[in-house]
């Protein structure tokens, strides 16, 4: 029998090959560095193009006729599937005709099985927490830099025994026959763009940490108000292209943001609708047919404003005071706003030029390249190496969904 394939990354593309293999009868250890499974769209609220909550994702013949999401998507119960979460690879090589991989799988504190998500340790200890009620597995999350001792009294209590505080580390050599880079992106914490003030100004914030605010499953149960202070947020400012189209950071354009910032804006503007939004550009890239959420943009009142945040100031109230030069009126134009969300580039997960050079990939800005740009083969990146999703680069969700089938197709197409 084949040996299994070894998935990198358990996002949306990830979780989509994992599944559609499966399914077709072949064996997937699929691994991600995190406690849960998802990826970015665990904190994503709404989805373009469908406006769908973002835990949707199709069901697969295992579970015939249920609902999509993904946390019921029998990710767990597939018995194809063999799932490892909070892992990374400390060494990967390729042998003759297939791979040995050595994975340091992380100490299990809480076991998934037995956790029942009851919230006792929750209230006896800030080292748990609950990334989100839809979490995949589902079980609270124990973080040891966090323990104290009400860790030790939730593990007495724990009416499951689920908790084991003093749980090790292991190490497992698997040997697999294809490896899928399914690693995605990572929103950049844009801390060194001093002009921005992030990490200075507590109001001044990226869209990801915009869309746990604007989640009703978050702290603030989706209403629009500021980190400082808790205060409603009166007039939004977002600014794009921080730290992408700049050969300082990432010369490349992000690809996504534009459409996200967007999708922000008019759920801000038609669904939180006392608030205004002012979005300052350089060029709007609403690619393909998301050009539509532009014009229900304008539409819904969003400000358009061409140009470049020159200064950012905090004032005694906790808004903000932010000068913008205006490319269109050649002037200087001042806003007073609560929350100022910067439209951060989106660059590769750390570790994916370590997994390159071990495997011998090159990448391109820093993401995977492909094998062979001109076969149009874009997801092959090496001999039984495929890649998928945000590891080639930024990539929306149908995209990532796209070239995770391609990929299923190409191992399926390999092994007749
Ligand atoms: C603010 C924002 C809003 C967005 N809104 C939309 C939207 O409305 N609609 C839409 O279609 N798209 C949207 N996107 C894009 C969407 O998030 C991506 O298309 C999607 O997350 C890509 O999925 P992925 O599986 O490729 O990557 P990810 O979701 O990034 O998942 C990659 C996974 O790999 C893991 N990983 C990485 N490296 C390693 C490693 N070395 N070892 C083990 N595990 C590893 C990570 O922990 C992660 O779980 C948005 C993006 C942002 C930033
Ligand atoms: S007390 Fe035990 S069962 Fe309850 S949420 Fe915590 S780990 Fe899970
Ligand atoms: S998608 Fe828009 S915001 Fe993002 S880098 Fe490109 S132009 Fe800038």
């Amino acid at each position: 029998m084949a040996d299994p394939v070894l998935i990198i990354g358990a996002g949306v593309a990830g979780m989509t090959a994992a599944v559609e293999l499966a399914d077709s009868g072949i064996e997937v250890i699929l691994i991600d560095r995190l406690s849960t499974i998802g990826g970015n769209s665990l904190n994503l609220y709404k989805a373009f193009p469908t406006d769908d909550c973002f835990y949707c994702f199709e069901g697969n013949r295992w579970r015939p006729g249920i609902r999509k999401c993904f946390y019921r998507s029998a990710m767990i119960d597939q018995p194809n599937i063999v799932l490892h979460t909070n892992t990374n690879i400390s060494d990967i090589i390729r042998k003759g005709e297939t791979f040995q991989a050595k994975l340091d799988v992380g100490p299990v504190y809480v076991d998934s099985k037995k956790c029942t998500m009851c919230g006792l340790c929750l209230k006896h200890s800030k080292a748990f927490s609950l990334t989100s009620p839809q979490c995949q597995p589902q079980a609270v999350i124990y973080n040891p830099s966090k323990s104290d001792e009400g860790a030790k009294t939730a593990e007495k209590e724990c009416p499951t025994g689920a908790i084991s505080l003093d749980a090790e580390p292991t190490e497992k050599t698997i040997a697999v026959s294809d490896v899928v880079l399914a690693t995605g992106y990572h929103e950049m914490k844009p801390t060194e763009l001093d002009e921005y003030a992030y990490g200075k100004i507590s109001n001044v914030i990226t869209q990801l940490e915009l869309a746990k605010i604007l989640d009703p499953n978050s702290p603030s149960e989706g209403q629009l108000v500021r980190p400082s202070d808790g205060a409603p947020a009166n007039h939004v400012m977002m600014v794009q292209c921080v730290g992408s189209r700049d050969e300082n950071y990432y010369p490349f354009c992000s690809k996504i943001c534009c459409v996200f910032a967007i999708k922000h804006a008019n759920i801000i503007a038609m669904e939180r609708n006392s608030a205004k939004v002012s979005v300052v550009y350089m060029d709007i890239r609403t690619y393909d047919r998301h050009e539509q959420y532009y014009r229900d943009a304008r539409d819904a009142g969003v400000e358009f404003v061409r140009g470049r945040v020159t200064r950012v100031e905090e004032c005694d109230n906790g808004s903000i005071d932010v000068i913008v030069y205006d490319s269109l009126l050649d002037k200087y134009l001042k806003f007073n706003v609560d929350l100022f969300v910067l439209s951060s580039a989106l660059e590769p997960p750390i570790g994916s030029a370590e997994l390159a050079q071990s495997l011998g990939l090159s990448l391109s800005s820093g993401y995977f390249k492909p094998e062979d740009i001109t076969t149009g083969n874009e997801i092959v990146i090496g001999p039984h190496v495929y890649a998928c999703g945000g590891a080639l680069g930024p990539a929306e969700v149908p995209e990532s969904v796209t070239q995770a089938r391609a990929v299923v197709s190409k191992i399926l197409q390999s092994r007749k």
